[in-house]
């Protein structure tokens, strides 16, 4: 069976993979690496910045999770 890496798209054998999904623990480290600096923050979720702002604001903002 043949998979494709889903970090760099390489054709890979799912058996005898201790990476798979991805080809190489190289792979492997950039995809966690991904998450870990938020580059794959899901749209609409938790805004990191917008935290950031409320905090310079003169008054505070409404308490976390009521913005709706
Ligand atoms: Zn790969």
């Amino acid at each position: 069976m043949k998979v494709h890496c889903p970090v760099c798209k390489k054709e890979e054998n799912w058996e005898n993979n201790p990476f798979r999904p991805f080809c190489s623990d190289r792979c492997k480290l950039i995809d966690l690496g991904e998450w870990a600096m938020g580059k794959r923050s899901i749209p609409g979720d938790h805004d990191p910045t917008a935290e950031e702002d409320s905090a310079r604001a003169p008054k505070p903002s409404k308490p976390e999770g009521s913005e709706e």
